[in-house]
């Protein structure tokens, strides 16, 4: 962390923990990519760091409770039901004893007695029915609302509140799946990644606020250019993907031209002073899948190929080439 010039915050120890114990690939192959393209390690890429990797966010807090909510009510409702259960079968056996009486007694007042028990139960086994049906009523409306609020809540956490997106985690499920497709069926399957060029300088020139504005304007191209089963996530920062499904890399290239020169011809503008805040460009890494390939190297060699873009000058895609080797080596398709 020394070297790295990363201060000993807790957050950023337990993201080196993690990386030196070696308890999430995933984490440590970002970091060796970081420093491999020597980007530095702002408190920033620090922070997302944390919260892609590490941290619990809001949403699955939500989740959590949720569940638990949702297992509490079960829990009661079973009760009830075991409850009620337990009435009825002592009410069928008073039945029994009745239906015995009847047979063997021929003294009436025994049987009047017994009859008036009958009555008696029968009274209370109806009242505990109708506060059951009452106590059925109200648990499965609060289960169509915790259901409701798990569903929302799940899809919250799966999303992108500034953009909207699909956020991360939806791209790695995504991901995961479309390849698990492509495998299965043998079909084609691309992936774009997409990062917007000096988007520091953009923000420290402009500020914050309208940096978000641009990171909104660019989720709307992205969404606007995909169709069909297509995927644009924002992965954080200013880093967005594409996943194609059945599309090869001469189709993906195609699609990534397109982004590229709408992102490059849309002039960004102040929304109220109409202020021309000049132009936003974006790299984009461009690769197929290959035969059996696994995730993590399919996603290295889309982030290599958009390195490469920056490296070749930036507003610009490139395609990675099918080799998959620890210096993975990128072809330049247009700028
Ligand atoms: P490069 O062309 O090499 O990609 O340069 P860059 O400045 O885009 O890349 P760098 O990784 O140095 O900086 C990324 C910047 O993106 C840092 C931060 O200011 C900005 N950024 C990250 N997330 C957000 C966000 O949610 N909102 C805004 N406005 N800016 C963000
Ligand atoms: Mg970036
Ligand atoms: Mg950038």
């Amino acid at each position: 962390m020394a070297r790295l010039g990363v201060p000993a915050t807790p957050n950023n120890y337990t993201i080196w923990y993690h990386d030196a114990a070696g308890l999430h690939p995933d984490l440590s192959r970002m970091l060796r990519l970081l420093e491999r393209n020597q980007q530095p390690l702002t408190a920033q890429r620090c922070q997302d760091l944390y919260n892609r990797f590490i941290g619990t966010d809001h949403q699955s807090l939500l989740i959590d409770q949720t569940c638990s909510q949702l297992e509490d009510t079960m829990g009661r409702l079973r009760e009830n039901l075991a409850a009620a259960s337990s009435t009825t079968s002592s009410y069928a056996g008073l039945l029994d004893r009745f239906d015995q009486t009847l047979h063997t007694q021929q003294d009436v007042a025994a049987i009047q007695a017994l009859l008036e028990d009958v009555l008696q139960e029968t009274k209370a086994i109806r009242q505990s029915a109708v506060t059951l049906e009452a106590t059925l009523a109200s648990s499965a409306e609060e289960i169509t609302k915790l259901n409701l609020d798990l569903t929302q809540a799940q899809h919250q956490a799966m999303t992108d509140s500034l953009t909207g997106l699909p956020n991360r985690r939806r791209f790695d499920q995504e991901l995961a799946q479309q390849i698990g497709r492509a495998a299965q069926e043998a079909r084609p399957l691309s992936l774009l990644l997409l990062d917007i060029d000096h988007f520091k300088a953009f923000n420290d020139r402009h500020g914050h606020q309208f940096g978000d504005q641009v990171l909104r304007v660019v989720a709307g191209i992205l969404v606007t250019c995909i169709k069909g089963r297509d995927t644009a996530a924002r992965l954080g920062g200013e880093e967005f993907a594409v996943i194609l499904p059945d599309t090869l890399a001469n189709g993906a290239e195609q699609l990534a031209e397109q982004i590229r020169t709408t992102v490059a011809n849309s002039r960004v503008r102040h929304r109220s002073s109409g202020r021309d805040l000049g132009v936003i460009t974006l790299s984009i890494g461009v690769a197929e899948l290959l035969p059996e390939e696994p995730r993590e190297s399919f996603i290295e060699r889309a982030d290599a190929a958009m390195y490469s873009a920056k490296r070749a000058g930036r507003n610009r895609i490139a395609t990675a080439t099918s080799q998959v080797a620890a210096t993975p080596s990128v072809q330049l398709a247009s700028g």
